[in-house]
C-alpha cells in the first residue's frame, strides 16, 4: 500500500491536473476512462470463478493428463520497490529478505506437491514465465536458489521459452548476465513511459536513467527477445509526451514492443483518490485518445520496419519473434500457477491460488491446497475463451476451430461476426477472419460481443 506520504502527493497531483488532452474529455460519458477493467484476459470472467468448483482440480490431478497437452509454468513474484498508482495486483513494497525466502520456499513446496500428482509427475514445461509483482527483485542468489530446484522438479531441456518480467532499476550488469545465465530467452522491461515527470505522477519507482542503463546491459547480453512495455494515457500523458516516446523506443531499436492502453481496475490507488473526490472519471486520457495513441504508435513502428502482431504488440521480426507463452496459452495450454494470487488452467479447469499471501502461505504450510477459486470450463467456453483470445492476434482461422472442436466457427458466431462486419470492425475472407485496425485497436471492448449472454457486463477482476 502507498504510505500517506505518497496518497497525498497523488490526491495534490489528481487535484491540479487539467484535462490531459484539450477536448478529450465531456465528449460522451461512455467513452471516458472510468472504473473497471478494460483488458479481456481470460473467458469466462473471474467473477464466475468460485471456491465449490476446487475439489474439480484435485480429482484432476489424481487422473493422468491427455499425451502430449503442452504444459508451461506461472511463477509469481509478488514484491515491488513501490506501488504504482495505476497497479491493481497484490504486491509487497516492505518485506525483507528473510520474508522473501520463506514465500520462494513455499511455493518450490507447492511445486513439490504438484509435481508429484499423477496429472504432473513427468511432465517437462513448454515454456516458464516469472510475472508480478518484479521478478527482478529477486536478489542473484534467490533467483538462483529458486530457478536450481524448479529445474530439479522439472529440468528445462524441453522449454522453448523462458520470459521473465523486469523493473527497470532492480536490474544491475551482474544481476542482468545472470538472469541470462539461468535460461531467460524473454526479457520483459516495464518502461512504460521515458518522461521522468510522468513516471514520478504515475508512482513508478524507476526514471529514464535508470532505462538506458538496463536497456544498454540487456542489449549487450543479446537475449533472444528484448520487449519494452509502454502505456498508453497514463496519468498527465499529452500526445506530445506519447510521441516523444514512440520516438524513444524507436531509436531503442527492440527486437518486440507492448503497448497497453491505460485503464484504471478497482483496486487502485487512482481509484481510491477518485472515489475519495466523489469523481467518476479517471484522470487519464479517454478511450478514443488512447486507441488514437496506439494508432499512432503502431504507424511509426510499421514505418519503421516492424509488423504489428496483435492488439498490443509489434515485433521487428516476426519470423524469428514469437511469443511462446501467448500462444500456447491462448491454444488451451496447461498452465500450472505457482505463487499467491496465480492464475492457471489444467485440463480445461481455471483456477487461482489465495490472493493474499499470508492464508497462501499458511495453507501451504498446512500442506494444504492454496487455490482459492476454480471455474470447470464446458467443451462451448473452450471454444469461445480461445476464439476470443485468438482474435486479440488480429486475424483468426476458422479451419483451426472446425478441425479441435468440430464446430464451425463461422456458424456459432454468425451473429457477433455479422454485426461486428456491419460496424466495420471485422472482415471474413474464407475460414480467415480479419480484425481492421479500428477492431483491433478496442478488441477487448469487442470481445463482449462473443461472451455466453451470462457473461456478458461481468466484472473482470
Ligand atoms: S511494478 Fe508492476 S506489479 Fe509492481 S507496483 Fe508497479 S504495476 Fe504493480
Amino acid at each position: 500500500m502507498p504510505d500517506n506520504e505518497t496518497q497525498t502527493s497523488l490526491r495534490e497531483t489528481l487535484a491540479q491536473l487539467k484535462t490531459p488532452v484539450e477536448g478529450a474529455h465531456g465528449v460522451e460519458s461512455m467513452t471516458e476512462t472510468e472504473a473497471g477493467n478494460y483488458f479481456v484476459a481470460n473467458y469466462p470472467p473471474f467473477s464466475f470463478w468460485t471456491k465449490e468448483a476446487v475439489p474439480e482440480v484435485h480429482r484432476l490431478l489424481e487422473t493422468e493428463a491427455p499425451k502430449d497437452l503442452p504444459l508451461g509454468l506461472y511463477f509469481h513474484i509478488p514484491f515491488c520497490r513501490k506501488r504504482c498508482h495505476f497497479c491493481y495486483f497484490r504486491v509487497y513494497t516492505d518485506k525483507n529478505a528473510g520474508e522473501i525466502k520463506a514465500y520462494l520456499d513455499a511455493a518450490i513446496k507447492e511445486f513439490e506437491i504438484y509435481a508429484a500428482k499423477p496429472y504432473l509427475a513427468g511432465r517437462k514445461p513448454k515454456f516458464v514465465y516469472f510475472g508480478g509483482g518484479t521478478p527482478s527483485y529477486l536478489s542473484v542468489d534467490q533467483l538462483n536458489d529458486l530457478t536450481g530446484r524448479m529445474k530439479d522438479l522439472m529440468p528445462w531441456d524441453e522449454t522453448e521459452e523462458v520470459a521473465f518480467e523486469c523493473e527497470p532499476g532492480t536490474l544491475t550488469e551482474k544481476k542482468l548476465e545472470n538472469i541470462r545465465k539461468i535460461g531467460v530467452t524473454r526479457l520483459s522491461l516495464g518502461v512504460e513511459n521515458f518522461d521522468d515527470r510522468i513516471l514520478e505522477l504515475n508512482g513508478r519507482a524507476h526514471r529514464s536513467k535508470e532505462i538506458e542503463r538496463a536497456y544498454r546491459f540487456a542489449k549487450s547480453l543479446d537475449f533472444p527477445q528484448l520487449n519494452i512495455d509502454l502505456i498508453a494515457g497514463m496519468i498527465d500523458e499529452t500526445e506530445d509526451n506519447w510521441k516523444r516516446c514512440v520516438d524513444k523506443a524507436i531509436s531503442l531499436d527492440p527486437e518486440c514492443v507492448t503497448i497497453y492502453q491505460m485503464e484504471v481496475p478497482y483496486n487502485t490507488t487512482i481509484y481510491k483518490e477518485m472515489q475519495a473526490s466523489g469523481k467518476l472519471t479517471a484522470p487519464v486520457a479517454n478511450w478514443p485518445t488512447k486507441r488514437r495513441w496506439v494508432d499512432y504508435a503502431f504507424g511509426e513502428f510499421e514505418k519503421a520496419g516492424y509488423t504489428v502482431t496483435s492488439a498490443y504488440t509489434v515485433v521487428k521480426n516476426p519470423e524469428k519473434v514469437k511469443f511462446v507463452y501467448r500462444d500456447y496459452l491462448w491454444e488451451g495450454a496447461d498452465l500450472l500457477p505457482l505463487g499467491v494470487a496465480s492464475f492457471g488452467a489444467l485440463g480445461g479447469i481455471h483456477l487461482q491460488n489465495q490472493a493474499d499471501v499470508g492464508p497462501y502461505m499458511m495453507a501451504i504450510d498446512k500442506g494444504e491446497s492454496a487455490i482459492f477459486r476454480a471455474y470447470v470450463t464446458n467443451e462451448d467456453e473452450r471454444l469461445i475463451r480461445e476464439f476470443i483470445l485468438q482474435l486479440k492476434l488480429g486475424r483468426t482461422n476458422a479451419g483451426y476451430y472446425r478441425q479441435k472442436f468440430g464446430v464451425d466457427p463461422l456458424v456459432r458466431f454468425a451473429q457477433p461476426l455479422a454485426y461486428l462486419k456491419d460496424e466495420g470492425f471485422i472482415s471474413v475472407e474464407g475460414d480467415e477472419i480479419i480484425l481492421s485496425r479500428d477492431g483491433l485497436l478496442q478488441v477487448d471492448r469487442l470481445l463482449h460481443e462473443f461472451f455466453l449472454s451470462h457473461h456478458r457486463h461481468a466484472r473482470y477482476t
